[in-house]
């Protein structure tokens, strides 16, 4: 069971995780597409951090909606919206409530990837983060339905959303900028399940 607190802490350290990897995700980005995914997220999580304080004034499916909404209107580019919507719809199964149980924050996740999916129209093999993110949530169903302990379902979803990452690999996009590079963005890694990975690692860390 989790808190408020819980989510104020991950958002702050969602923030410096991206300040962390910015550099390494414009690289990865400046590969494939215009270099600026460490740049858009710093924004993005600048915007939030700004407005830590108001965000501490409301309740956790809020805080959600509103991180959402900043990171919609501060990052430029694909990932903000797509970002965006995962945390606007985070907090929508949770709507007034205040403790948070294990089978509550799958629900969350399995919003706010869905979200993504929604709102990008990609699917697995189009070498976006939806390459991270979807078996993770499926893996993740999988840990839920077969009643693993919270923190090693938890820790399959994250093992499952790196694997996701390392197989965009040897990918032709088929979203985004990449996919102008045709067979040239074979080789390298998407920066976008690059950076969805890192942020269910961050939110594991808070949880153990
Ligand atoms: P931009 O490409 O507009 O400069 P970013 O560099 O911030 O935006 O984000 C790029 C990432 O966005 C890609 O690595 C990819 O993972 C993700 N992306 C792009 N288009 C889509 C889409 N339609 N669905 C899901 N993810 C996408
Ligand atoms: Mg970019
Ligand atoms: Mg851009």
């Amino acid at each position: 069971v989790v808190d408020k607190t819980f989510f104020i802490n991950v958002i702050k350290d969602l923030k410096d995780m991206v300040e962390e990897n910015r550099d390494y995700l414009s690289k990865l980005d400046s590969d494939i597409g215009d270099g600026d995914h460490g740049i858009n997220m710093s924004i993005g999580f600048r915007g939030v951090i700004a407005k830590i304080e108001e965000l501490q004034e409301e309740d956790i499916s809020n805080i959600c909606r509103k991180v959402g909404m900043i990171l919609l209107g501060k990052i430029g580019g694909a990932s903000g919206p797509l970002y965006g919507s995962f945390f606007m719809k985070l907090g929508v199964p949770v709507k007034g409530k205040e403790k948070i149980h294990f089978y509550d924050f799958y629900e969350m996740l399995k919003a706010g990837i869905e979200a993504i999916e929604n709102r990008g129209k990609a699917v697995v093999g189009d070498k976006t983060m939806v390459d991270a993110l979807r078996p993770a949530l499926d893996e993740f169903t999988q840990a839920i339905e077969e009643n693993k302990e919270p923190l090693e379902a938890f820790h399959i979803f994250v093992e499952a959303s790196r694997k996701g990452a390392q197989t965009t690999i040897p990918l032709v996009a088929k979203k985004g900028r990449a996919m102008r590079l045709g067979e040239r963005a074979i080789g390298h890694i998407d920066p976008g399940a690059v950076s969805a990975t890192l942020i269910l690692e961050t939110i594991e860390n808070n949880l153990i």
